[in-house]
């Protein structure tokens, strides 16, 4: 039996921090894997390792002096050896730093270095095997990550280790050139760590409590999320809701393993669950509300559209050739209207529109701007009658007007469109109709 525990930068941003996640991993015995973020902020105004690293390759790229800064993130490290009373040195390691930065190592290999140290930290700390990911997580020569080859590597060798610590965010290509996921990565090294050992739980340790039903910044004190389902948290994160970076569901969901979000600094608290499917009715019809702002809405009409063959597929065409993802279509039977980020749309507009045109020959096409669009996410949803009508109402209630409606055909979401002004508005309705008026 074993879990993947891993710390986000706020669980390690200090000595202090690294005593309670010390604490934790030895509560456990079955916390046998551990997967460090670099370490975060301390207070509000303070900086994230990573993005030292990230400012000071840049003076070395300009062919700058970088040693100031350098200085400033090894002190950031000496201060949790101090505080741990480790007897573990970086001053070879952080040598080895300033030469591959003066040799322009890469971006990623800088930004690397954050993950990479904490974890030589860690290791120490807990006495646990220190497993380098660049000898074992890979990335294909197009940059994408290399699961197959990845999962058979680290397997093997995590098999052999009693515990281990991986470093998070970071692997090599196949040139064995370090590389990076994405900011907020090592979530995703978390998630590949779980599948290549089997884990029967990833745990992801972090300065919150669990997934919240709406964001904190629009409600007050809102209620959490207990127990959610990989597809809901889909829908969610790629609705703006992000505590847990999107790729990270992909490994753990293939092996069948659960996350399990938890705050360091209240592990009592149980957290969210993420799972692949559940008996467990979430306590209200929604799990959760997400959203964005800044989408445009182009709505083509066109008689008799609804018998034209091909004429979604031309409509179509026109924003592809523009290299624009649409978000959402809905349609009716003489109209069709496309949904994009008008960040993407905007400089590109009349070439869609004249593309619209020469494709589809359209009676008209009008567009509006700075629209939002709200996700109702619920597996709840699809056994509960009347959660759209709750909805509309809710909205026309608070004086919301409604651009957009869109079911998911697994009747897991509702998207809603509305003026980007009445975007906050709209949420508190949402929130108050299903989650306050239960309470
Ligand atoms: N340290 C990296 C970042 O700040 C990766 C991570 O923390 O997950 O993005």
């Amino acid at each position: 039996m074993s879990k993947v525990v891993k710390f986000g930068g706020s669980s390690l941003a200090s000595a202090e921090q690294f005593k309670k996640v010390g604490n934790i991993i030895r509560a456990d015995e079955e916390r046998r894997f551990v997967v460090p973020s670099a370490p975060g902020k301390r207070f509000k105004k303070d900086e994230k390792v990573t993005d030292m690293l990230y400012a000071c390759y840049a003076l070395a790229e300009e062919g700058k002096d970088f040693s100031e800064n350098l200085s400033k993130i090894k002190a950031r490290y000496n201060e949790i050896i101090d505080g741990l009373k480790l007897t573990v040195k970086l001053d070879k390691e952080f040598k080895v730093i300033e030469e591959n930065f003066k040799a322009q190592a890469g971006k990623d290999y800088a930004a690397s270095r954050g993950e990479y140290l904490n974890g030589i930290l860690m290791a120490d700390y807990l006495g646990y095997t220190f497993v380098d990911p660049a000898d074992y997580i890979f990335f294909k020569a197009n940059g994408e990550f290399d699961a197959e080859k990845t999962d058979k590597a680290l397997s093997t060798k995590l098999s052999k280790c009693a515990n281990a610590v991986i470093p998070g965010f970071y692997g090599s290509t196949t040139g064995k050139k370090i590389k990076t996921f994405s900011r907020g990565g090592s979530d995703v090294t978390g998630s590949i760590v779980a599948k290549a050992v089997k884990a029967d739980v990833y745990e992801n340790w972090t300065d919150v409590s669990g997934f919240l039903i709406a964001d904190p910044r629009i409600i007050e004190n809102p209620q959490k999320i207990e127990v959610i389902t990989y597809r809901e948290l889909r829908e969610l994160s790629y609705m703006g809701a992000g505590v847990l970076h999107e790729d990270a569901i992909f490994p753990v969901r293939q092996g069948g393993i659960p996350i399990n979000i938890k705050n360091t600094n209240a592990p009592e608290d149980p957290g969210t669950w993420i799972v692949g499917s559940t008996c467990q009715k979430s306590k209200y019809v929604i799990t959760g509300i997400a959203g964005k702002k800044g989408f445009c809405s182009i709505n083509i009409e066109k008689d008799m559209m609804n018998a034209e063959i091909g004429f979604g597929r031309k409509v179509l065409q026109a924003f592809e050739e523009n290299g624009i993802s649409f978000e959402h279509v809905p349609s009716g039977i003489d109209t069709m209207t496309v949904f994009v980020h008008q960040d993407e749309f905007m400089n590109k507009e009349q070439k869609v529109v004249a593309g619209l045109h020469r494709l589809a020959s359209p009676d008209s096409i009008e567009i509006e701007s700075d629209l939002a669009l709200i996700a109702v996410v619920g597996r709840g949803m699809k056994s509960t009658r009347g959660t759209a009508g709750r909805i509309f109402s809710a909205l026309a209630h608070s004086n919301i007007n409604v651009k957009m409606i869109d079911q998911g055909s697994s009747e897991l979401n509702i998207i809603i469109g509305v003026a980007n002004d009445d975007f906050e508005a709209a949420i508190k309705a949402i929130y108050d109709i299903f989650v306050v008026t239960r309470l």
